[in-house]
């Protein structure tokens, strides 16, 4: 079976060219700017490829030239596009010294195949550099990673070749017209092209549930972990010391007379006393410790140590926050804290110690504010603990462990 080469040239950037206008319509539609970069660089190859095949030798050789090198500029569009995607600026040079490598190697270069692999060169460096941003992209949520490698590489190469086969034997020539490679090479760039839109929708949809999974559990206030998160986390820190046989401690911050500074600064001014508190908490603790917001003005944190280390810790806390100093229009603020401390052997679950905390943390409200209170012992009814978090996730309302 054989095709006509024109022909598969044409379908092969139809469909191309169409990629290329979905990938610009769902960047617009999503403001996804590296859908954009993409959908060009699509759009631009396939015009390339599109015109150069239609054209042929007819077009001269400054304007195959032209075209060829649109190519190579939609090869560095590519490349510019992951780094768009990961966050990086484009590298605007980078584009341009594709095309005008190409330029140079048409205009001194008087050998053909020397062109040629110069050509080579430049797609199989674009695809590197490709595969190297995405590759340099360790998210965790990003497992399966290397179609994203694969495909730009395999691309790159596929792109390169109409290029190559064009330049090597004219289109028009017999036996180039029903050569089985050219068929081959054809469908390959159309299954390519649709490869590599398949990985960039993988990774923007990667990308999406990753932001709502943040979302989900994150506190947008404070910047900290909300308290579905915090319980999630907590479970994962908790197994693992457990494994481990070291023992974890869970503090309770409640914000004294909150109400009160709401009533008399305003809430705008609550909210910034509930920032300021999330900071002392953040810069108190270590990086290994777990710390959220887990209701108005409520904090908890969880921190791999003994209880003793664990009160030691939340005084300093309690101090930072009421030494915060801070002084609105109407005087000055009195930022403290009540803070209840609970403590476990390994693997004394998130229930029992939180419950524990709140108690200590009454008592802490009880006998007069502005103090840390250690829990004594672990309790052994959980049942007002179990009403009031209710509406906790799963994770956090396993069975405690027979202490
Ligand atoms: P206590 O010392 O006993 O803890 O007294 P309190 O006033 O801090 O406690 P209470 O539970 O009576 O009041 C908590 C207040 O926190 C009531 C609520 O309006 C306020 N609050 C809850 N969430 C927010 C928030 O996101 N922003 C602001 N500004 N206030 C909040
Ligand atoms: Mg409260
Ligand atoms: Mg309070």
């Amino acid at each position: 079976m054989s095709f006509d080469t024109s022909t598969l040239y044409l379908f092969a950037t139809m469909v191309a060219g169409m990629l290329g206008a979905m990938l610009m319509f769902f960047g617009k539609q999503e403001s996804i700017p590296a859908l954009k970069w993409w959908g060009t660089a699509y759009l631009l190859g396939a015009a390339s490829v599109a015109l150069s095949t239609v054209g042929g030798s007819a077009l001269g050789a400054p304007m195959l030239m032209a075209l060829h090198a649109v190519g190579f500029a939609a090869c560095g569009l590519v490349w510019n596009a992951s780094r768009v995607f990961h966050g990086r600026k484009p590298n605007l040079p980078g584009i341009v010294i594709g095309p005008i490598a190409w330029v140079g190697a048409v205009t001194f270069v008087q050998d053909g195949a020397m062109r040629l692999t110069i050509g080579a060169a430049i797609v199989a460096i674009y695809a590197a550099l490709t595969a190297a941003e995405l590759w340099n992209e360790r998210r965790r949520s990003m497992q399966k990673r290397w179609p994203t490698i694969v495909v730009p590489i395999a691309h790159g190469t596929v792109l390169m070749l109409p290029i190559l086969l064009g330049d090597l034997l004219r289109p028009h020539d017999e036996n180039f017209a029903t050569s089985f490679w050219v068929t081959m090479f054809s469908v390959e760039l159309v299954l390519y092209a649709i490869g590599t839109v398949f990985v960039i929708f993988m990774m923007v949809s990667d990308r999406a549930v990753a932001v709502h999974k943040t979302a989900a559990t994150t506190d947008p206030l404070s910047g900290m972990l909300n308290r579905r998160g915090f319980s999630e986390a907590c479970s994962r820190v908790i197994e693992r010391e457990a494994t481990a046989g070291r023992p974890v401690t869970v503090m309770i911050f409640d914000i004294d007379h909150f109400k009160s500074i709401n009533d008399r600064f305003g809430h705008p001014a609550g909210d910034e006393i509930l920032k300021l508190f999330a900071t002392v908490v953040m810069t108190n603790l270590r990086i290994s410790d777990l710390s959220g917001r887990i209701g108005g003005e409520e904090f908890a944190a969880l921190l791999p140590c003994s209880l003793e280390e664990g009160v030691l810790v939340a005084e300093r806390v309690r101090e930072a926050f009421e030494s915060s100093g801070i002084v609105c229009e109407e005087g000055p603020v009195d930022t403290t804290v009540s803070i209840g401390v609970a403590g476990g052997p390994a693997g004394t679950e998130l229930e029992v110690l939180l419950a524990s905390a709140d108690t200590a943390l009454y008592q802490a409200k009880r006998t007069g504010r502005n103090k840390v209170e250690a829990a004594e012992e672990l309790p052994l009814s959980l049942e007002n603990w179990r009403r009031k978090t209710a509406g906790l996730p799963a994770s956090a309302r396993q069975k405690p462990v027979t202490a």
